[in-house]
This record gives structure tokens, sequence and C-alpha cells, in this order.
């Protein structure tokens, strides 16, 4: 029985029920979980492990629901810069396909490790190209050597472009060969327990990269053995033509055709709905993981933030690839949908009849987002889009994931008055201390479970052998 104590914090961030911000505060954790959170005179006086965190901003670990971890490995691309989706993966996919088992590993430790940098302690990663040797079980391995918490997808392509799809027929798989290794990954890796460290999810692509074949069939070997399910979808006006053209319906209707509305389901994006496939996402239940950096760098658009919230739909938020973002940092996204929020105010019309309304009328002061919003979409809302109870805040019962920030650090200079709101509104710094499951991940303001600096160094070898794939000398 390993116990862990967490004290003295400037402030602790619980996210729990009612939203306590404990001054003074600190936690109790036993074999990972946390047995109590309160003020640091409340708790045991001793531990196995003591962590003092005076002048400290103490969180609960962010959790992200949508990424590409192999995308680390061709980030700023020359040719995908400046182009949107369809254009980046074309320029992308025969890329990916080239990479190694070897080249997958680095690039997850890579991902990984500038994830937990920013205070990120649960990542869910969508891979789907799996060729040239790669397996899902590269990038398990390597989660296990950083030790994040990991949720991967053993996802799929398999409509090539002789068949109408976008990728090059050489980057898909043969849907037989796809369902087979989803069941031996979900028979070998998945655990459904409470506090499980490693969970499997079905994922096929998207609506331009799987038949619709394989999507009825992934959805039904995911609810026979209890997997969630995910795709990305509407996240582009181009998607939304394509399966006009090709299916007669926009991609919400075609995802219900298929019996992919449910609560086991969550989609990437969902930039593109309207109010009434909003409402078909209440009433589902399905969850939506919101990628602002990743729309805003393709040109996609919006996602409806503010009304899949006031419907009831589950939101969390996602990095995104490396490759459409171009980085790990799940709190600078935070703040990116902070700002991207208060944006599209100014670009929607105001609610209700009077379309002179500003922004600067209080009418619409419940629009804005605020920086405690966005980090309960990067926490409590990240796990409910999981299916998860056990992770997003700082409770007895729940998993001791959390992160701490130094309060003076120059990115909080002059910031204080309200720390918790200052790690959005100013420069999201590094993390300080990040910890999984009661063990540390980073400590200090660096990684402490690999060696970064030679990880970075045989990653860029691998990054290199694919730019020159591109003709990138
Ligand atoms: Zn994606």
């Amino acid at each position: 029985m390993a116990t862990l104590l967490v004290r003295n914090a400037t402030v602790l961030v619980t996210m729990d029920g009612a939203r306590r911000e404990i001054s003074g505060g600190g936690l109790f954790a036993r074999d990972g979980v946390i047995v109590e959170v309160g003020p640091s005179a409340s708790l045991p006086e001793s531990a196995d492990e003591v962590l003092d965190l005076s002048g400290h901003v103490l969180l609960p670990g962010l959790v992200n629901c949508h990424h590409h971890l192999d995308q680390t490995l061709t980030r700023a691309l020359p040719a995908a810069q400046n182009v949107n989706l369809f254009r980046w993966l074309g320029a992308h996919y025969r890329l990916w396909a080239a990479r190694t088992p070897e080249a997958s590993r680095t690039a997850t430790l890579v991902g990984l490790a500038e994830l937990a940098l920013s205070g990120c302690t649960t990542c869910f990663d969508h891979a789907y190209v799996f060729r040239n040797g790669c397996a899902v079980d590269d990038q398990i391995a390597a989660a296990r050597e950083i030790g994040l918490r990991f949720m991967v997808s053993r996802g799929s392509m398999s409509l090539g472009q002789s068949q109408g799809g976008l990728p090059p027929d050489e980057c898909v798989e043969d849907e037989d060969a796809i369902l087979a290794d989803c069941e031996r990954v979900i028979a070998r890796y998945h655990d459904a327990a409470p506090g499980a460290r490693l969970q499997i999810a079905l994922a096929p692509c998207s609506p331009f990269s799987v038949t619709p074949e394989l999507m009825r069939a992934s959805a039904a070997l995911a609810r026979e053995k209890g997997v969630r399910l995910h795709t990305h979808l509407a996240e582009t006006v181009d998607e939304e033509r394509y399966t006009l053209a090709r299916f007669g319906k926009r991609p919400v209707a075609y995802m219900e055709e298929l019996g992919w509305l449910g609560d086991d389901v969550w989609f990437a994006h969902a930039v593109h709905v309207n109010a009434h496939e909003i409402g078909c996402f209440r009433g589902a239940g399905v969850g939506v993981c919101h990628c602002p950096s990743s729309n805003m760098r393709l040109a996609s658009g919006i996602a409806p933030v503010r009304a899949y919230r006031a419907a009831g739909v589950k939101v969390g938020l996602g990095v995104d690839g490396s490759a459409s973002n171009d980085g790990n940092n799940l709190l600078t996204e935070a703040r990116q949908a902070m700002l991207l929020a208060r944006l599209q105010m100014s670009l929607r019309p105001p609610e209700g009849p009077d379309t002179t309304l500003s922004t600067s009328d209080p009418s619409r002061d419940h629009e804005w987002m605020s920086a405690r919003e966005a980090l309960e979409l990067a926490t409590l809302g990240g796990a409910s889009v999981l299916g998860r109870t056990d992770i997003g805040a700082l409770a007895p019962g729940y998993c001791a994931d959390f992160f701490a920030l130094r309060l003076d650090d120059v990115s909080f200079a002059g910031g204080l008055a309200d720390p918790v709101a200052a790690a959005l509104f100013c420069t999201p710094g590094r993390a300080a201390f990040t910890y999984v499951h009661g063990r540390p991940v980073v400590a200090h303001g660096e990684v402490v479970t690999i060696e970064l600096p030679a990880v970075v160094a045989e990653h860029n070898t691998h990054a290199a052998r694919l730019a020159a794939l591109s003709g990138v000398a």
C-alpha cells in the first residue's frame, strides 16, 4: 500500500460537485486513488511520499479526448502548412503509412511527454494508419513507458481512392483483417475496471475513408465487447458535401443510419451541425471532442460549443493531430477554447430577436466562456466524453491524477489575484509536477520517466526520413 501526501498548494482546484477551490489545500492518496482532499491541516501528517506544493496552483489532470500522436513525426510539413483538411490529408497519408514501429514509439513518447508537461494525464489517441509493420501495440508499449493514462483506438481506413475514398489505396487495410485485429487488441489490452490505465476504443477514421459496412461492423463489435466508439465527424464543409453526394445524407444523419448515435460514441470536431443535429446528440447521449486549434489551423470552422453546452451535450477537448495543431499542449488548448468561444460571440447572430445586440450587452454575459468553464471542458468534460467517472476531478475515489504550476513563473507575474483564471488567461506555463495514478511523470518541470532528450533526437531522425519522402531535403 503506497501512500502519497500532497500539501500546502496555494490553491487546489477540485472540480468536485461544489467546484471547491481550497486555499492551502492538499490530498492524500493510497495506491493511486484519492482518499482525502481538503485543507492541508486536515490531512494525515505523513505518507510514503510527501509533495509540498507551496507556491503552486494544483489542478486535476487534463484529459485529451482526441489525438494522433504519430503525427508528431510530421509537424509543420511545408506541403501541408497552408491547405485545408482534404489537401492536408493528401500531403500526409503516405508519410504516415511509411512510419516504422520505432518511429511510432518515439512519436508517442514525444507527444505524451509534451502533453504531460502541459498538465495532461489522460490521452486518447486515434490511431488509424497501420501499414509497414506498425500496430497499436507500439503505442501502448510507449505509453506504459512514460506512464500516462492511455486510451487508444484500433482505428482503421478501408475506403481507398479507387473505391471513391480520399486515402491512397496503399494506405488502407482489408476489412476482415481490421476487425480481427480489433478483436485481438480488445482481448489483450482493454481494462474496463475503475482506475483503468489502458483502454481500447474502436475508431474507423471518417466517412470518407471507411465503408458503411466497416462502420456498422465496428459498432457491432464495440458493443459486443463493451468498448467505446469514435470517429471524425462534421469536421469540414468538404465532408458534408461528400456524404451528401455519396450517401444522400448529411454526416449526422448518415451516422444515425449506421447505428452510430449512442451514449457509447463520441465524435471529434462536430463543427458543421445544425440545431436538429445538436438535439440528436443530446437525445442519444453522444459526446463531442472540441479541437479548436486544429479547426483554426485547417480553416475548418468553429464548433458550436456554447450551443452544445446549453443543450446538455457532453463536450471535451482535444489537441487533435500533432500535425494540425502543431503542438501537444492541452492547457493551451483550453485557452484556445476559451478565446475561440469569445470570437464566435462576435461572429454569430446574438441570441434573441434584437440582432443589433453587441458583445458588450449585459444580456449576453452568460455567453462568455470563462477560464473555469474551459478548465472544466479539459477535465470533467473530457472524462465524461471518454465514459470515465474516476478522473477529471480531485475528490475521494478519483484517481490521483493532477498537475501543478509554479506561481513564481514569469507567466503568472501580475496575475496572482486569481491564479486559477491566470493559468489560462496568461500564457500557459509548463507543469512543474504532473502525477498519474499517484506517480510522477513530470517533476520540477522535467519528464522523469524517460530520457526525453535522447528520445527527441531519435524521433527527429525518423521525422527527417519522412520529410525526405515528402520531397523536403
Ligand atoms: Zn483527428
